[in-house]
């Protein structure tokens, strides 16, 4: 989940400034994002029990998309081995 240096908080976006790092010099991704596995590092709770996002409301632009229920949102459920939400 990449997107772009300027929702970054020290280029006028929301992204706290150390909780993503430079893929290139435009595009950023969250700290845990490229990991195997994979796990974001605002993300608190367990995976398929209780979750939540420590920086929901500054999260960038692709977490706006994964919206519950969302065709994303099944991709990404599946991937966990987790059941569709509806
Ligand atoms: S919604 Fe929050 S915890 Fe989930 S990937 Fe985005 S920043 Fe990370």
């Amino acid at each position: 989940m990449e997107f772009s240096v300027y929702e970054m908080d020290f280029a006028g976006g929301t992204v706290p400034a150390g909780m993503a790092h430079e893929v290139n010099g435009n595009t950023w991704r969250m700290h845990g994002t490229d990991a195997v596995p994979i796990r974001c590092t605002a993300l608190t709770g367990a995976v398929g029990e209780k979750v939540g996002c420590t920086i929901y409301p500054l999260r960038p632009a692709p977490c706006h998309e994964l919206v519950e229920g969302s065709e994303a949102c099944h991709k990404a459920r599946a991937k966990l081995g987790l059941p569709s939400l509806g």
